[in-house]
């Protein structure tokens, strides 16, 4: 299995190089944001720092900068991409948050409608 750690191969470190397109809607000296490639809802944005985290247990307080960011611009993206009235941000985490790529990323999730609830629910409540 590829160490989410080593870099060369990373999709979105190469996307952040330019190295693979995308089509940038935002972009900083500490965040780059752009579509995703398989959108689940009607606006679907993902803002990544331009910096190598893997996942959020890799974050230390040297990526404040480039987290707090994410957090900052995400209203102005999402406003900006048509979701207005609403939206929702989603940053998965390792094998049990479902993480595909492994540099962090949030997806900014927006309508028009309602989104769905946040989770389905998978478990059994213990009594
Ligand atoms: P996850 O790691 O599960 O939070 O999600 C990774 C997300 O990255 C998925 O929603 C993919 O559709 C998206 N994705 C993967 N490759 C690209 C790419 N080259 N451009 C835009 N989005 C991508
Ligand atoms: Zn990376």
């Amino acid at each position: 299995m590829t160490d989410p750690r080593i870099t060369t191969d990373c999709i979105f470190c190469k996307i952040a190089r330019g190295e693979i397109p995308a089509k940038k809607v935002y972009e900083d000296g500490e965040v780059i944001a752009f579509p995703d490639i398989r959108p689940q809802a009607p606006v679907h944005l993902l803002i990544i720092p331009k910096v190598h985290i893997a996942t959020l247990y890799d974050a230390t307080a040297a990526h404040q900068p480039a987290l707090g960011k994410m957090l900052a611009v995400a209203g102005k993206l999402a406003r900006e991409a048509g979701a207005g009235d609403g939206f929702r941000t989603i940053i998965n985490n390792g094998r049990v948050g479902h993480q595909e790529v492994y540099h962090v990323h949030m997806h900014v999730l927006g309508g028009p409608e309602p989104l769905g609830p946040m989770l389905q629910r998978s478990f059994s409540a213990r009594k």
